[in-house]
């Protein structure tokens, strides 16, 4: 591991940084308040989930201190690699990127919930490893609603039947659905995946595919967040609006 590695200790956090950090919090929350009541909903109804790739562990501490408590990672490198300096702390670990198969035990080990998932063979395996541990997770069905990066989610045509699959899987606790938008789209370039996640969680609801309560909505990044609310995002993921840009070195 290099020094750079985003899991190590990083230098002691200034109080500056950490109060920018709520403070920006605390923006992000208020305009995720107000982009729900302009969608006739509350605050309670949209969550803020804080995608903390590259972060190190006492910034997300400062986070969830202040009442951030979802808590969401990409790589199962880093899921493990924070969860000892954060085990002290009440908070919710997802899993919001890609999952291999052979990282599942690994991944059971700290999330709650996993988002990503995306086909058949990984919720299998995701079941299988429940039974023997006598639990239960959390997930998402991915939906790969842009169609163009094919590299992660289920296209919508094969949602339904991943979904009707997945209640063969009671350790798999369905929450809803979850897409990312393409890179370097545009607020109202992405608009339309939104829009069609909505309606493929309604339309799969209404089929009694989607058990009823598995009503959430994950969708919304920190560029189109607002936009994501009044698309009808129940939770939003966001970064880099929290903790600045990412630092990939
Ligand atoms: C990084 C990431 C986000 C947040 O991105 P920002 O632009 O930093 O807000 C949300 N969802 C996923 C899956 C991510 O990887």
């Amino acid at each position: 591991m290099s020094s750079t590695d985003s899991t190590a200790p990083s230098a002691e956090l200034s109080p500056e940084e950490a109060a920018a950090i709520r403070t920006n919090l605390d923006e992000v929350a208020s305009k995720a308040a107000s982009a729900a009541e302009a969608s006739g909903r509350t605050s309670a109804d949209v969550k803020v989930l804080l995608a903390t790739k590259t972060q190190p562990a006492d910034k997300i501490r400062v986070a969830i201190e202040h009442g951030f408590t979802l808590i969401g990672e990409n790589k199962v490198q880093e899921l493990v690699g924070k969860a000892d300096a954060l085990a002290d702390l009440a908070h919710e670990a997802h899993l919001i990127g890609p999952l291999q198969k052979n990282k599942v035990n690994h991944t059971l080990r700290h999330a709650h919930c996993i988002q990503s998932v995306d086909n058949l063979e990984l919720a299998t395996k995701i079941s299988k490893r429940l039974d023997f541990l006598d639990d239960t997770v959390g997930c998402f069905v991915q939906v790969n609603t842009s169609r163009e990066d094919s590299k992660s989610g289920i296209a919508p045509e094969d949602a339904e039947a991943l979904v009707a699959e997945l209640r063969g899987f009671p350790r798999l606790q369905l929450r809803g659905l979850m897409t990312i938008g393409l890179p370097g789209q545009s607020a109202e370039e992405i608009r339309p995946s939104y829009a069609a996640l909505r309606e493929l969680s309604e339309s799969l609801i209404a089929a009694g595919v989607l058990p009823a309560e598995a009503t959430e909505l994950s969708m919304g990044m920190s560029n189109d967040f607002e936009l994501a609310i009044a698309e009808g995002a129940t939770m939003v993921r966001v970064g880099s609006s929290v903790f600045g840009a990412r630092d990939y070195t």
